[in-house]
């Protein structure tokens, strides 16, 4: 039986690993829950799985949530709880889904206590994508992609050789307002902006769908999951989320991974991996389908990505930086502050002001990641 922790179990990710595991009971054992500020659906699911520990943001959430846990399981707080279920429990698996770059410390931590990583909190790998990498290399510890894209990715690649990789190639659907010119976007809403056409996601991550961020996020993501050069990554528009991605090889052969756009299968994968068993998922049927559809990014229309991509190849501080403003750009445009145009506005002038600076450790990157928060509150 796989023991998991999931940091951030309320969120769309979360609940979704919860599914896979009240499917397979058998299979799983929820030993640690972790959540922002959802007391209630927190209780819910400590009820339901009966995890040893949860942890809530703050001390004042977990003292109400105290007196309506079941026997056996504890509650703890804040960063150093999260730290808690993320390290501190006899989990095999510790799920990474909260949202941002705050995720790291737990994910440093889960992978020092020697834990698999399965992988969806992008912003950690962007953020400090060259320490997180070398220390599960140095704990032997496996990150495992959630993210469908790089779940995808990886599937293609089991059993290949990784010098065989010519390109890796990322589908995007395009987001909220893929139909709509740039002219078209002056104005939009936030209801808008969240409006997804093919996944049921978090707010952060549908606003990163329409700006592009998103992509450039997994772009950054990709380049440290598979050790590929930027040169060797392209993104595709696939309005149908039907290809989840696709790698090509030296021999120029092409495989692609295909699904329903349903987050529970990269989810389970990155669970059961090498193994397969069966999701209550759809399945899909292309004649039902009928064609797919494929178009060239536009990097004048999706300016944020060609910025993702810059700030990548640029390097060392860059990314954290890219990653820092655009939470705070979301965050203030999810709060009515700024127009949906104003987040790459944002972006364009934090990353423009900053000068990389070779980031050998985490103080650093928490110093570069604070300093381009504070800046995008202002501009
Ligand atoms: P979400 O907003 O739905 O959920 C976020 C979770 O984090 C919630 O459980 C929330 O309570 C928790 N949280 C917030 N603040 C916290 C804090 N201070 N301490 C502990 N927990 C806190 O987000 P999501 O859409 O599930 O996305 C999670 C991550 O997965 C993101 O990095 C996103 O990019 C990535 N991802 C999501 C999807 C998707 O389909 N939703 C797909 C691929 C990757
Ligand atoms: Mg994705």
């Amino acid at each position: 039986m796989k023991k998991i922790s999931i940091l951030g179990s309320t969120g769309s990710i979360g609940t979704q690993t919860l599914d896979i595991v009240a499917h397979n009971p058998e299979r799983y054992k929820v030993v640690g829950l972790s959540a922002g500020s959802n007391v209630d659906l927190l209780l819910r699911q400590a009820k339901q799985f009966k995890p040893s520990i949860v942890s809530l943001a703050t001390k004042q959430d977990a003292e109400a949530a105290k007196l309506h846990l079941p026997a056996g399981t504890r509650v703890v707080y804040g960063e150093e709880g999260l730290i808690e279920v993320a390290a501190e429990t006899d989990a095999d698996t510790v799920v990474t889904a909260i949202v941002g770059s705050r995720g790291l410390p737990a994910t440093l931590a889960a992978i020092d206590a020697g834990k698999t990583i399965g992988l969806a909190n992008k912003e950690t790998l962007v953020t400090a994508g060259h320490i997180v990498t070398e220390r599960a290399k140095q704990r032997k510890v496996s990150i495992l992609p959630i993210d469908s894209e790089h779940s995808a990715i990886f599937q293609c690649l089991n059993g290949e050789s990784r010098q065989a990789i010519k390109q890796i190639t990322l589908t995007a659907s395009g987001g909220s307002f893929r139909d709509r010119t740039r002219e078209e976007l002056e104005g939009v809403t936030v209801a808008e902006a969240l409006n997804h056409p093919n996944w049921s996601m978090g707010a952060k991550i549908t606003i990163d769908s329409a700006t592009m961020v998103n992509k450039g996020l997994e772009v950054i993501e990709a380049k440290w999951l598979f050790d590929v050069t930027y040169d060797q990554i392209e993104v595709l528009i696939h309005p149908e989320s039907i290809i989840h991605s696709y790698v090509e090889f030296a021999d120029h052969s092409i495989i692609a991974q295909l699904g329903l756009p349903d987050m529970r299968v990269p989810i389970q994968y990155a669970l059961t991996y090498p193994d397969r068993y069966p999701t209550p998922t759809g399945r899909l049927r292309l004649a039902d389908i009928g064609k797919l559809h494929f178009r060239e990014m536009d990097f004048d229309r999706y300016p944020c990505l060609r910025l993702a991509f810059e700030c990548g190849r640029a390097g060392q501080s860059a990314p954290a930086v890219f990653n820092a403003a655009n939470e705070v750009a979301v965050a203030r445009f999810l709060n009515g502050e700024i127009t949906f145009l104003d987040i790459e506005r944002v972006l364009e002038t934090v990353v423009s002001r900053h000068e990389a600076a070779d980031m050998l450790d985490l103080n650093m990157i928490e110093e570069v990641d604070s300093w381009a928060r504070r800046l995008a509150q202002t501009v």
